[in-house]
């Protein structure tokens, strides 16, 4: 007898995540506690290039989500984060560091970067991290906030170094996500799909510094993206 076809409710929802921000803030940082629940020291840290992929399940509101999360790897180090970066996310976690108003404010111009390469209801966080570094704090949480509900983004601080506020960050955006099917429903098969090829080529540390691809490139195609064999 043939299997009894899966109910909607039991199907696995591919969601692309992407992270964003300043160099440093810690972005790696926040992938690294959130998928492997590690912190490494602030020396070993520095020393890394960048997580750059991780590929994480989880449950959210009894559906099933396979989470596919982007890192930058350090390419906003060069000003030259590619346009198949950003391509087919279904949310975006913008992170600053409380103790840098440097980068607070170069949100906007992230901000302004999203507006050109992704749909405008894909969800958005403002995350704001370093939270245990209360001593030199630049920005303060209202102010944080209040950024977050202007340009309609969710707002969590939080810390990579205790893990306060990581999970809540990364729960709050796919649960906003499973609540905007047009993200991720049949509306829009292609979104998922291709969030589903991203998360098959997965795993690991995949570029270094050298193989980092260079600057925007409107005009490549998703097949141009898939041949240069990097999970992005
Ligand atoms: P990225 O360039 O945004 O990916 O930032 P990294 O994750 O590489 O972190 C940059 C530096 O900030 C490293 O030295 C980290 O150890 C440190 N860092 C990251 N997150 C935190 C945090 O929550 N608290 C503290 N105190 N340091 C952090």
């Amino acid at each position: 007898m043939a299997p009894a076809p899966q109910s909607r409710s039991q199907e696995l929802i591919n969601v692309k995540l992407l992270l964003i921000g300043n160099s440093s803030v810690g972005k790696s940082s926040l992938l690294l506690r959130f998928s492997d629940k590690q912190w490494l020291p602030e020396d070993e840290a520095s020393a890394t290039i960048g997580v750059d992929f991780r590929v994480h399940k989880m449950e959210v509101k009894g559906r099933k989500v396979k989470m596919s999360i982007w890192d930058t790897a350090g390419q906003e180090r060069f000003r030259t984060i590619t346009a198949s970066y950003y391509r087919g996310a279904q949310g975006v976690i913008l992170v600053y560091d409380v103790s840098s108003r440097e980068s607070f404010e170069a949100l906007p111009r992230w901000l302004n970067e999203l507006e050109t390469y992704v749909p405008a209801e894909v969800v958005k966080i403002v995350v704001g991290n370093k939270l245990d570094k209360e001593y030199s704090r630049q920005v303060p949480t209202e102010e944080g906030k209040a950024f977050a509900q202007l340009t309609g983004c969710l707002f969590v601080e939080a810390s990579a170094k205790t893990a306060v506020g990581v999970t809540e960050a990364f729960n709050d955006v796919v649960t906003r996500i499973i609540d905007t099917p047009s993200l991720w429903g049949e509306e829009n098969p292609k979104a998922s799909s291709k969030a589903a090829k991203a998360a098959a080529a997965s795993t690991g540390r995949l570029r270094t510094p050298d193989s980092m691809p260079g600057n925007i490139d409107l005009s490549q195609t998703l097949d141009d993206e898939e041949s240069v064999g990097c999970a992005c």
